[in-house]
């Protein structure tokens, strides 16, 4: 039935996911087949109640704690010891702080063996955050950001607006929504933003099936001292040589995987590279 599973520790198991925004079709794609288990989906608990985009209900946790949460509701719900749960953020990236920036985690939890795994993405992504006072400005501001594919949600005046109309998915409901939310403004300014919800915002439908690939790649990675899957890279060593005069880069020269079970580490060299770029060598290009 599953010609690719090759992990024995979740063959043949089924795993709960808690998701209202389709989240299963992006996820138990790449998932099933490899690990031979099925997904078992949930969608009759609000996660909204956990935390929404829109600012109406804050998030409490941490997005690791909130995906661990809702891994937690589904499988309580369900009495299945396997549980499957993601959660995104979106912010400014780590380098510079001004490009927008998607993380998507999704965790993986298996009561029966006693592991956590954590499959993580993230990237540069496409927002629209914006106040515009007329019509054709609006719809060259969403197409931009990929309307109608990508969906926007419309407020009167600003951000902190509570009325709001999310899921706006067809121009012509755009242009309605628009008029309506004109009207009820006070400065004769319409809020549009990105929804971030899954299935109205395909740019985070790749970043979560990116990470449930990483997800994937670490369930399959085993520990050589307990045999535990989610041995994984969690530190990188600076210092591959310069090609050109051998002194030590900021470039990595190797990995430290460790266990989230037992705790064993070990240092890998990398193996995909002998030198770095004189490109990024601090004698040769000061
Ligand atoms: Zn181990
Ligand atoms: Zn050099």
């Amino acid at each position: 039935m599953f010609p690719n599973a090759t992990n024995t520790f979740f063959r043949g198991r089924e795993m709960a996911l808690l998701t209202k925004h389709r989240k299963e079709q992006l996820i138990a794609p790449l998932l099933e087949p490899f690990l031979g288990s099925k997904v078992v989906q949930l969608d009759d608990y609000d996660t909204d109640n956990l935390g929404t985009f829109t600012r109406d209900v804050k998030r409490t946790g941490t997005q690791l704690e909130t995906a661990r949460k809702k891994a937690r509701i589904g499988m309580e719900l369900t009495g299945l010891k396997l549980g499957l749960a993601s959660e995104g953020s979106f912010g400014v990236d780590p380098y510079t702080g001004f490009i927008p920036w998607n993380i998507e985690v999704v965790v993986f939890i298996d009561d029966m063996h006693g592991l956590e795994i954590v499959g993580v993405a993230q990237g540069s992504t496409k927002i629209v955050q914006e106040k515009v006072d007329n019509l054709e400005k609006a719809r060259r501001l969403v197409a931009d950001f990929g309307f109608p594919a990508s969906q926007v949600i419309v407020r009167p005046d600003d951000g902190e607006n509570p009325h709001f109309i999310k899921g706006v998915a067809t121009w012509d409901q755009f242009e309605a929504v628009f008029h309506d939310c004109w009207r009820l403004s006070k400065q004769g300014l319409v809020f549009i933003e990105s929804d971030f919800r899954a299935h109205a915002n395909p740019a985070r439908q790749n970043m979560i099936r990116l990470a449930a690939i990483n997800l994937l790649l670490k369930l399959h990675s085993h520990c050589p001292n307990c045999h535990a899957p989610g041995y994984w890279v969690t530190e990188t060593k600076p210092g591959l040589p310069c090609e050109y005069c051998g002194a030590p880069t900021a470039v990595f020269r190797a990995q430290i995987y460790r266990c989230p079970k037992c705790d064993f580490s070990k240092e890998v060299a990398r193996s995909d590279l002998q030198f770095a770029d004189q490109g990024s060598c601090s004698l040769c290009n000061p």
